[in-house]
């Protein structure tokens, strides 16, 4: 059989992306639905099947075209099993089956995996991180999530939870964070935080465009938030960087968006902080796949799946 196209879908709090892809990771297709239109569970499952099905459709292909269909999901995902065990910002979803429910309706081999490990996979088998064989793969925004690649590998864990780095604590005494402990580097760092300094800092409401924009124009205010973000960053990633001895870290999200003035003050307190053999030579590179990076990897996990 002659099945040269995947399905790949990337579902975020706020947005469902499904596209078509060739052998190659290129994006034929692609059609962006509202999370929030889906009202439960089954409606969004419903809403994935549907648009799966029109994605095909429209071009003019069946399902014999189709090598199979891999998904990038908001949360802890038992990749083996294709169980969700839950999304911290999609409500109703508790240990769900959901690999076996979408085989079931669309007879079609069906690969789940959380979105952070996807990004990873997807840098580096195709953007920042390619030729790099140990990589720590970030993304920051309103949460942290973190894939990690050993040996050319994706590293999963015990249960398929590894690479939470947002979730690495830094302080003892911290702040609460989103995953029921504190310290965390999230509580420090994600989005909510940095808008809250900024808030403070300029008493109005700021958004992260504007900030980096202002700091791009050597705003001395917004610059401070920015490097005081990238010293924690770097602080954190000095950890997992002499634990992990990685060659290479990649950043991506809203929060990298900040560009230089983050990134340099990361590097700069990463080797600061690091032991010198493993901190002296770890690159620190932005993402390259931007917001196509979920629906990329999902492909190359069906790809790899199939092969393997
Ligand atoms: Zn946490």
């Amino acid at each position: 059989m002659n099945r040269k196209y995947i399905i790949g879908i990337d579902l975020g709090g706020t947005n469902l992306k499904v596209a078509l892809l060739d052998l190659k990771y290129n994006i034929v297709d692609k059609e962006i639905i509202s999370t929030r239109s889906f009202l439960e569970k089954g409606e969004l499952i419903i809403g994935i099947v549907h648009s799966i099905n029109r994605v095909i459709k429209y071009n003019d292909l069946d399902k014999t075209d189709i090598l199979g269909v891999g998904l990038g999901l908001p949360g802890p995902v038992d990749s083996r099993l294709g169980i969700v065990h839950f999304f911290p910002n999609i409500p109703g979803w508790r240990e769900v089956g959901l690999r076996s429910i979408l085989k079931g309706q669309l007879m079609l081999p069906v690969f789940i995996d959380n979105d952070a490990k996807i990004m990873a996979l997807a840098e580096h088998r195709m953007g920042a991180a390619r030729g790099f064989n140990n990589v720590l793969c970030m993304t920051l925004g309103t949460g942290i999530g973190g894939g990690i690649i050993i040996g050319g590998k994706l590293y999963r864990g015990f249960n398929n939870a590894a690479g939470e780095v947002g979730h690495l604590p830094i302080n003892e005494y911290g702040k609460s964070c989103n995953c029921g402990s504190f310290g965390c580097l999230e509580a420090y760092i994600g989005n909510s935080r940095i808008l809250n300094a900024a808030r403070k800092e300029f008493k109005k409401t700021i958004s992260l465009e504007e900030l980096s924009l202002l700091a791009a124009k050597g705003n001395r205010s917004a610059i401070r938030i920015w490097r005081r973000v990238g010293k924690r960053l770097g602080f954190a990633l000095a950890g997992v960087v002499n634990i992990l001895n990685l060659d290479a870290v990649v950043m991506g999200g809203g929060v990298s968006n900040a560009g230089r003035v983050l990134f340099d003050s990361a590097k700069e307190s990463l080797q600061n902080q690091a032991m010198s053999v493993q901190g002296g030579h770890v690159r620190i590179f932005r993402a390259k796949l931007g917001n196509d990076a979920g629906l990329i990897g999902a492909a190359i996990m069906v790809r790899e799946g199939q092969a393997s």
